[in-house]
């Protein structure tokens, strides 16, 4: 304390002798060394010369940042023409609102949904539980239509995340992909060629684009997912056509969702749509059992002949969400390790309802309000 009192610094501002303590509060947040000024009348003179070394260290900052990135995807070879943007530190979610177990483990690992991993059992909710899949399911609901009203030419990922991350706190959810395994953000956003795990980034949405919001909210121990892909300003016809025949896919395999109907059927109804336009069925991805675990047993292939387990009963929660690729199906994933994409760098669409099994069909619980996705009109 005393070797500090005799440190004497001097004012910035030059000329001035006088010996300083106020420190610039832009250079403290900028993390600048020194910048004492005597008094607040010094600071404000001298501010049109001192305020260069902020617009410095902030142009340096991106720099440093530019670096890093360049650093983690170097040597990598990207399939399309999308790269990478800055990614924002995450977020917060206020104490009071209940989280997942891998909210708060340092790598993120859901520790409940790895005991029972490699398990075929499917879960059947009791009526209790099914109407916590419900609220889940439609509140998940309420976040993706607030994403889908600010999607624009100019809008980054980063904001949509930021909006989402808000509307899900305001109805006290917690957004489920935030530190899920580590994901750094709240939600998925998956751009033109990325089929699917988006990370919401600095860089703005192009007029012609196509993006994915992928939401999943966590609310009274149940979580609830979906997606959409949006046009973003005038898209291609053939885009267009991409987008519409995803929906179809999810839409035609939705009808199929009854007591009785085998999983592995499922991906049938896809592939033979998807096919038929010309389209192909990502493999890597699948849809999932999801109640109080957020990714669990039946895991439900979206292509032909597969393998998959189980037949569907009254009380199964689970999602289908086919990815549907322009060209090949085959995947790559970039150096964050999250990012897939297609490995022809054409682009991908998906849909993702969460959909529980009643006596005679399903209630397709994050069904939106008119019935109908965002953009219908521009897609038919
Ligand atoms: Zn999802
Ligand atoms: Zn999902």
């Amino acid at each position: 304390m005393a070797a500090e009192g005799l440190v004497a610094r001097l004012c910035e501002t030059i000329g001035c002798q006088n010996s300083a303590k106020l420190q610039c509060p832009t250079c403290i947040k900028l993390g600048i060394q020194g910048s004492f000024f005597c008094s607040q009348a010094c600071f404000k003179g001298f501010w049109e010369e001192h305020k260069k070394i902020h617009k410095k260290a902030k142009a340096e900052k991106v720099q440093d940042e530019i670096k890093e990135l360049q650093s983690l995807f170097a040597g990598f070879r990207f399939t399309g023409d999308l790269r990478p943007g800055k990614v924002s530190p995450k977020r917060t979610v206020p104490d009071h609102i209940p989280r997942p177990d891998y909210a708060t483990h340092p790598e993120g690992e859901p520790a409940s949904e790895r005991q029972l991993r490699g398990s075929t059992n499917i879960k059947t909710l009791t009526d209790e539980e099914q109407e916590g899949v419900r609220v889940a399911g439609r509140l998940g609901r309420e976040v993706l239509d607030i994403a889908a009203s600010v999607i624009d030419v100019g809008v980054t990922t980063e904001e949509i995340d930021r909006i989402v991350h808000e509307a899900c706190i305001e109805r006290e959810c917690y957004p489920s992909p935030l530190n899920y395994y580590g994901f750094p953000k709240s939600c998925c956003t998956s751009v033109n060629e990325v089929i699917c795990h988006g990370i919401p980034d600095s860089r703005p949405l192009a007029d012609g684009d196509i993006v994915n919001i992928d939401i999943t909210v966590y609310k009274n121990d149940f979580h609830g997912d979906l997606n959409e892909t949006f046009l973003v300003g005038s898209v291609d016809e053939k885009y267009k056509k991409l987008v519409r025949v995803s929906y179809e896919c999810l839409m035609n395999s939705v009808a199929e969702v009854k007591p009785g109907t085998r999983y592995r059927d499922v991906g049938t109804v896809i592939q033979k749509h998807a096919q038929s336009n010309g389209f192909s069925v990502v493999r890597s991805y699948c849809g999932h059992g999801i109640h109080q675990l957020f990714h669990t047993a039946p895991s439900i292939p979206h292509y032909s002949k597969n393998k998959a387990i189980g037949v569907m009963k009254p009380g199964h929660c689970f999602t289908i969400e086919p990815m549907i690729n322009e060209g090949s199906w085959r995947d790559d994933i970039w150096p964050d390790n999250w990012t897939a994409v297609t490995e022809d760098g054409k682009r991908s669409a998906q849909f993702e309802h969460t959909l529980l099994v009643t006596e005679t069909g399903c209630e397709i619980l994050t069904q939106r309000n008119t019935g109908q996705p965002h953009f219908m009109d521009s897609l038919y």
